[in-house]
């Protein structure tokens, strides 16, 4: 499924990752950690608002700024700008 406005995906940056887990607390339902403690990311398109602001305060909340959220445009720079 993609929507018209493209897809918001919260993406984790495993080299990043410190396994602090704070990430996990905020988004559990994205979110879940493994053995190590390290964050295994739900990659599925963000389409709840409420979800989406939630995602926004984990990438926040990240200390080792591990998380991205792909395609926001409040937060990303992967997106790809649309004025040409
Ligand atoms: S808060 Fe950041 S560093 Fe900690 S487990 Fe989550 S992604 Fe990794």
């Amino acid at each position: 499924m993609s929507g018209p406005h493209g897809e918001i995906r919260l993406v984790v940056d495993g080299s990043k990752c410190d396994g602090h887990g704070i990430c996990a607390l905020v988004m559990p339902e994205r979110i879940s950690l493994d053995t190590w403690g390290y964050a295994n990311v739900d990659r599925e398109p963000l389409e709840d608002a409420r979800l989406i602001a939630r995602a926004r305060r984990v990438v926040k909340a990240c200390p080792a700024k591990a998380l991205t959220l792909v395609g926001d445009p409040q937060t990303s720079s992967h997106v790809t700008s649309p004025h040409p």
